[in-house]
């Protein structure tokens, strides 16, 4: 099924607890191209870059099958730049800077050729710029997912809600759906956002796995346990690309299917976080990908004996 992934491609500056970088590769449509790409290979990504950003990162994600034509290229601008720091516990994090640099003026126009994706994989982004997106389409997507954040809940609400009504999977950490719907219990949020607009809503809580909600269903994936969490930059977006990378792939957009694109999801997730930025990503072999499943496989897989 063609896929459509619109998000920013940035430089980021990160610190956690183990170590520091000034400036690598990031952004969330970054992230979903390199993770997406292992399981499907054309794929039309939508986002604005200065001059600034590296040719041969470009050429990475091409080789891949990443179709750079829809990517708007502003020569004497500088791309989106964002600062993070994390804490201990590396599940929260503090933005230190967003510099919107050339995504204050994005106004993408889809090339023809990308307006009958069947996926559109909305990445974290201006929620007007989301919606702009899902306008242009001729006609409406079989699936159209959609990754948020607190940020764009305090800066742009209306427009982030208008979205919503628009889309099928919507993807959020557990604070985020908590503020979102202003409940607590996940199951309460869960339900105020499906009458929001998304029949299925996946919430992320990092290092405890993910939840998937479909009307009275609920489907619950663990994060494996990794010896090292380096940099959970990204993690999310990773996650967004192996699930829409396995949905595109497969062809198959049912609730069945969508618990294993979660299992992909987590096992390419795990991988992002084993090192700064999306470095892990770029080096990832199709043996470590199958291993890294079967490990989720078992770690979830029991017999219950004996139990009465
Ligand atoms: P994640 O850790 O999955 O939330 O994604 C982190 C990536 O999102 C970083 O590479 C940032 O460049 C990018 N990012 C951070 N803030 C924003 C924002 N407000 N809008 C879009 N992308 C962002």
């Amino acid at each position: 099924m063609s896929l459509l992934v619109v998000g920013t491609m940035a430089f980021d500056a990160l610190e956690t607890p183990f170590g520091k970088v000034d400036r690598i590769i990031g952004g969330s449509a970054t992230y979903v191209a390199w993770s997406a790409s292992n399981f499907y290979h054309d794929i039309k990504q939508v986002s604005i870059i200065g001059g600034d950003f590296p040719q041969s990162e470009i050429d990475n994600l091409a080789a891949r099958g990443v179709d750079f034509a829809g990517v708007e290229v502003v020569k004497d601008g500088k791309s989106f730049f964002w600062s993070g720091r994390y804490h201990m516990d590396m599940n929260t994090r503090d933005t230190l800077v967003t510099d919107l640099n050339v995504l204050a003026q994005f106004n993408p126009t889809l090339p023809e050729s990308y307006r009958d994706s069947e996926i559109v994989m909305l990445g974290n982004l201006v929620p007007a710029v989301q919606m702009s997106v899902l306008n242009q389409m001729r006609q409406r997507p079989k699936l159209v997912i959609m990754d948020t954040m607190n940020f764009w809940m305090e800066v742009a609400l209306d427009d982030l809600k208008k979205v919503l009504t628009m889309v099928d999977v919507l993807m959020v950490n557990d604070s985020e759906a908590r503020e979102l719907s202003g409940e607590h219990s996940l199951v309460k949020a869960a339900m105020k956002i499906q009458a929001m607009g998304p029949k299925y809503l996946i919430i992320k809580k990092g290092e405890h796995g993910a939840l998937l909600f479909h009307e009275k269903n609920v489907f619950y994936a663990p994060a494996l346990p990794l010896e090292d969490v380096f940099d959970p930059t990204g993690a999310g977006d990773t996650f967004a690309g192996g699930f829409v990378g396995h949905i595109a792939r497969t062809k198959d957009i049912s609730f069945e299917n969508m618990k294993t694109a979660i299992i992909v999801g987590s096992a390419l997730a795990s991988f992002c976080v084993e090192k700064f930025g999306p470095t892990r990503l770029q080096e990832l072999t199709k043996e470590e990908i199958d291993q890294r499943i079967k490990e989720f496989v078992e770690l979830v897989n029991f017999d219950i004996i004996n139990v009465a």
